[in-house]
């Protein structure tokens, strides 16, 4: 089941939340979206889902039309929004049950497609959903949205929260969703879990920067570096900026990161960044990750 949209946008009031967003997500397909807080992924997913009604553009869901054919496209999709979809005062099973009536159908009649989640949250099936824990919710949330089995699976940063070992099982849950031929849409924060899907949209403040295999976004061209400092790293963030073959700089949290032009202007920087450093400083080569790759995008 395909995906395709063509320059959308979408305000609220004065803030541009989607700025002529085009891409597609082909049919059985795992696509990510990542982007920071803000960037746009849960306005996104609420346009493809039919619940928000684009400003401009067009987004086309099997074919029909996100706006004129929702009644179809409701029927097709599961949608597991950012914060939970659960009924906190319903049952494990009494949830479940409820989203399966919605749709018209029983537990018992797609009980193959979430047996596999579903069966690790079964002892609890008598517990109230708002006495789990975040990743029994999130299982929950999965057994619900897929129990009309859907051929479109949108999940709003399902990981976000969850505990490592969840997260991982989660995706491991997903891998196997999909053999099912079920095209898969989600976004994510995480690195680890973006280079899982097949193909990946990066969005930054409503704009799409670019759409990559997950190959590519391990790939950085040059040189990282990091530093910390007790004296704290903003005092060095101007020096670093001036440095000959410094490409760019930017605080992380409480280091900065600083890419280097090319391998020729490592030595040199090194020599100038031991000559300033204070007892406390930490400068090593470093992995990029999504927000190394983000700043480089925007360059
Ligand atoms: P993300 O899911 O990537 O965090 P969102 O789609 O939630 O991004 O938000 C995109 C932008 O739209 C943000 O600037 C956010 O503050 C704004 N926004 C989202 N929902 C609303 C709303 N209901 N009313 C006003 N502004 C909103």
């Amino acid at each position: 089941m395909s995906v395709i949209l063509s320059d959308i946008s979408k305000s609220y009031d004065r803030v541009s939340a989607l700025d002529r967003i085009s891409f597609s997500a082909e049919s059985g397909e795992l696509f990510g979206v990542i982007g920071p807080d803000g960037a746009g992924k849960s306005t996104l997913f609420r346009i493809i889902a039919s619940l928000l009604v684009p400003d401009k553009g067009t987004c086309r869901v099997s074919g029909y039309d996100v706006v004129t054919g929702y009644r179809e496209i409701r029927r097709m999709i599961g949608y597991m929004p950012g914060r939970f979809s659960l009924y906190m005062d319903l049952t494990v099973e009494e949830n479940l049950a409820f989203y399966a009536r919605v749709f018209g159908t029983t537990i018992r009649a797609n009980f193959d497609l979430v047996r596999e989640v579903y069966s690790q949250i079964e002892p609890f099936r008598k517990r109230l959903a708002g006495k789990l824990s975040g990743g029994m919710k999130q299982k929950l949330a999965l057994s619900c949205a897929l129990i009309h089995r859907p051929r479109l699976l949108i999940l709003d940063e399902p990981t976000t929260g969850v505990d490592a070992v969840s997260r991982r099982e989660f995706w491991e849950l997903l891998g196997r969703i999909r053999q099912e031929g079920i095209t898969i849409l989600v976004s994510t924060p995480y690195m680890d879990e973006a280079v899982l899907c097949d193909r990946v949209a990066m969005i930054h403040r409503g704009n799409l920067l670019d759409i990559t295999a997950p190959e590519e976004l391990k790939e950085y061209n040059y040189p990282l570096y990091s530093l910390r400092s007790k004296r704290g790293a903003y005092a060095y963030l101007d020096k670093i900026r001036n440095l000959e073959g410094c490409r760019s700089a930017w605080l992380f949290g409480d280091e900065l990161h600083v890419t280097i032009s090319s391998t020729d202007e490592v030595e040199g920087i090194c020599r100038e960044v031991s000559r300033w450093a204070d007892a406390s400083l930490v400068w090593k080569p470093i992995p990029a990750g999504i927000e190394d790759r983000f700043i480089e995008l925007m360059q």
